[in-house]
């Protein structure tokens, strides 16, 4: 039987990912759709600008969109998938939680809280655990889990595989698509013919999140790795996919040909929307390319072009779609851990 499912914000850029993946989901089902109070009680097709590359599907058009509050949504809607911004999500999410709701969100709020998870499956699916932790803190029949932000996303998988060789320091730059940052994120006049050499706030989230990402779970706290991140945010004039540029140092010596094999071998999952294939790895320096890789494994899949030596150690350029496997994609994978994991 399918899980009722929401999306909080079910209008924006996220939330119309969210609702092209969970359409066809054999395992969840649409029942609620919330917006702000400008698009509550409209019809879904009046209320959202649909620029997915997919019909507004049938039975979502004509949906009426709900009030983002825990009283409007149907008591037997399970999951909800959040893609509010971070200052209406701390406002609701921990009410929603408490209300019995299981929450996988993307907005940015709590990802650092100890008792929240943050998660992404094939890295740390372990921390789902903090769960337990949170309820006996907070007292919640719900749940509030995050997946981390979508340039954070974009790396951790490779330094996940790196973390054998014993993770020193990051050093990342990146070139960050104009879809990152919503529909009304970036005026046209700010970023056609031009790169802005910074995005609020997205520095200190690569370096925060990647630690706790990384770090270790013991059943009661997660103490995060210590491994020393440097990020410098790029807004680029690409739609969608964020190219990153890392410089890894390890511990141990690892050259680049054991480096791509350990990408190339990087363990996977059997969820639902699980690459076959985690990190793909191309030879070819001129990849990967924003227009050309962001689609690898339908969205899900991690590009990696190939990795150099450099005199500190290792060099590589690795790419997601960042509202897939950067968002939308990643709480719906975090939707079927849970299912997975039993909190369903
Ligand atoms: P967006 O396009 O601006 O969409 C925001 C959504 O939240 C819309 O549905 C909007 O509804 C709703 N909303 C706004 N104010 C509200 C309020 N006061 N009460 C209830 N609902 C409200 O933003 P987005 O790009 O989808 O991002 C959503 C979240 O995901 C953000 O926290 C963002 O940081 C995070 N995120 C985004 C990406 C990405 O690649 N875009 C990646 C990772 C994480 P209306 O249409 O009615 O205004």
């Amino acid at each position: 039987m399918s899980v009722r499912v929401g999306v909080l914000g079910a209008t924006g850029a996220v939330g119309q990912r969210l609702i092209q993946l969970l359409d066809p989901h054999p395992d969840f089902e649409i029942a609620a759709l919330t917006a702000s109070e400008s698009s509550a009680g409209k019809q879904y097709s009046d209320a959202a600008k649909w620029r997915v590359d997919s019909p507004i599907p049938e039975g979502v058009a004509d949906t009426t969109v709900g009030a983002t509050d825990p009283e409007a949504v149907p008591d037997d809607v399970d999951l909800l998938f959040s893609s509010l911004p971070s200052s209406v999500g701390e406002a609701v999410e921990p009410a929603f939680a408490e209300a019995g709701y299981v929450v996988s969100s993307n907005s940015s709020n709590a990802r650092l809280a100890d008792d929240v998870p943050l998660v992404i499956p094939e890295v740390n699916h372990d921390h789902l655990d903090l769960i337990e932790v949170q309820r006996d803190e907070r007292g919640w029949d719900g749940a509030l889990i995050k997946n981390p932000n979508c340039s954070t996303i974009t790396m951790v998988p490779t330094l996940g595989v790196l973390a054998q060789f014993g993770l020193e320091k990051i050093t990342v730059s990146t070139l960050q698509a104009v879809s990152g940052a919503g529909y009304d994120g970036v005026s046209s006049m700010e970023i056609i013919d031009n790169v802005l050499p910074h995005i609020g706030g997205e520095e200190e989230k690569m370096e925060t999140e990647t630690r706790k990402l990384l770090g270790e779970f013991d059943g009661a706290a997660v103490d995060w790795h210590d491994v020393d991140v440097s990020a410098s945010c790029n807004r680029v004039p690409t739609l969608d996919g964020h190219l990153e540029n890392v410089w890894a140092e390890t511990t141990e010596d690892v050259t680049p040909a054991e480096a791509e094999d350990a990408f190339r071998d990087a363990p996977g999952l059997d969820l639902h929307s699980s690459p076959e294939s985690l990190i793909r790895v191309f030879e070819d320096p001129n990849r990967p390319q924003p227009r050309l890789d962001r689609n690898v494994e339908n969205g899900q899949g991690i590009a990696v072009g190939p990795v150099q030596s450099t005199s500190d150690g290792l060099q590589y350029d690795c790419l997601a779609h960042n509202t897939i496997r950067g968002a939308a994609g990643a709480s719906v994978l975090n939707g079927e851990l849970l299912l997975d994991q039993g909190y369903l």
